[in-house]
């Protein structure tokens, strides 16, 4: 925090992200400093012996504990306006730990069926194995997840924008449900991003970002962060990440808390393109529907514009000619990249049904609507034009 800072007057989050968290060594050091360090030393035997009964609160153990990821733990907090936050190695650490510090054999999860795949397989295939039952609802269908919830639902898990159909959950009723039965409500908030939706004000309990998205944005590192509230980031989520071990590099970290610096710059860049190129291709013939949240024509745009205070930086559409036509329009592509990832400086497009929706059987992307010429876009930091003329020139090959 800046010295002279007001604590009267809240300091906008664009700030919060260039200064909180900074706990300046005695080197007074202008930039954030990587931490690289596993262990760290005690000034005598006594201290070493204070520290570890948690007397004071200084690190131990990198595994649960590095100033570095302190100061992105802090800063990510603030963004998010949690008590708390912790670091995890990626995404998907992000969510298990999120999950399986919570749960025990018995209790039951209930999860939207539009997920992330690898959250899909820790609904469906992991948590049973342990014993903990599992129902997946229609997100959008408000009575599904009334008629699934029930006194040993112990957890919801949802993600909305959804991936990759984007489709909307209402957060507020989904947590009123869920909360109607004393269940936690979990958000992966990642194709959202921090910047244009904050479920914990919509009455969630725990936040989860892939902070290899948007927080790095630039395609370097993998990471992830579960934010809540103090009480079950230190006594749920902390004991299960201090003694199963994914955790985040003080690098790493170091390169996330850079991210967000520039993270509101670059993502409301990024949906500012993904608006006027929504719009460009929804217009083109060879697109039979364009789905962008910021669209008059989604079919949840009053919920977005309820629950959303910016509609994201990607879009799908689908093209004529089924999976051939999605090919050749891939193929044509000159600046945008054909790959997975998202929320990068990068444009990508992706095809969901032949890589990231492969492993779901052809019910199963029918239900979720992955059609054989649905294409995902994550909008880089390109020249929108650029973009423009990149898309509808390989529009034109379909
Ligand atoms: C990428 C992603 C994850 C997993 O994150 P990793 O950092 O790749 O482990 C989880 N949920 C969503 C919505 C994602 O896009």
């Amino acid at each position: 925090m800046p010295k002279d800072h007001n604590m009267e007057t809240p300091l906008h989050p664009a700030t919060q992200m260039i200064h909180t968290g900074l706990d300046r060594s005695p080197f007074g050091e202008l930039s954030e400093p990587i931490y690289l360090t596993q262990s760290f030393a005690y000034p005598s035997a006594e201290a070493a012996e204070a520290r570890f009964k948690g007397e004071d609160d200084g690190f131990v153990y990198a595994r649960y504990g590095n100033p570095t990821l302190k100061t992105f733990e802090q800063r990510i907090a603030a963004l998010e306006g949690a008590e708390d936050a912790f670091a995890t190695a990626s995404g998907m650490a992000a969510v298990n730990a999120a999950l399986m510090s919570q749960v025990e054999a018995g209790d039951h999860v209930v999860a939207s069926r539009a997920l992330f795949g690898s959250c899909l397989y820790i609904i469906e295939n992991l948590l049973p194995r342990f014993g903990v039952e599992t129902t997946l609802v229609d997100g959008g269908d408000l009575d599904q997840w009334r008629a699934a919830t029930r006194p040993e639902t112990k957890a919801v898990f949802v993600e909305t924008p959804s991936n990759p159909t984007l489709e909307i959950i209402d957060l507020a009723a989904v947590c009123e449900i869920a909360h109607g039965v004393g269940a936690r409500v979990v958000v992966d908030n990642v194709f959202a991003t921090p910047v244009f939706q904050r479920p914990l004000k919509l009455g969630a309990d725990v936040v989860i970002y892939s902070a290899t998205k948007h927080i790095d944005g630039q395609g370097r590192c993998l990471g992830g962060v579960v934010l809540g509230s103090k009480r079950f980031i230190r006594d749920t989520l902390e004991p299960y990440m201090k003694h199963t071990g994914a955790a985040l590099s003080p690098f790493n970290a170091w390169v996330l808390l850079k991210g967000l610096e520039t993270l509101h710059l670059r993502v409301r860049a990024q949906a500012a393109s993904a608006a006027q190129l929504a719009d460009d291709v929804a217009a083109h013939p060879a697109v039979i529907r364009a789905i962008y949240p910021g669209r008059a024509d989604h079919p949840q745009h009053e919920l977005v514009k309820k629950q959303m205070t910016g509609y994201g930086t990607v879009l799908s559409f689908e093209v004529t000619g089924g999976q051939a036509g999605a090919f050749r329009f891939m193929n044509a592509l000159n600046v945008i990249l054909i790959s997975n990832n998202l929320g990068d400086a990068k444009s990508i497009v992706t095809h969901p049904a032949t890589t990231t929706h492969q492993r779901l059987t052809q019910d199963q992307r029918d239900a979720l609507n992955v059609t054989d010429g649905l294409i995902r876009l994550s909008v880089g930091l390109e020249d929108a034009d650029d973009l423009c003329r990149d898309l509808l020139n390989a529009l034109g090959e379909v």
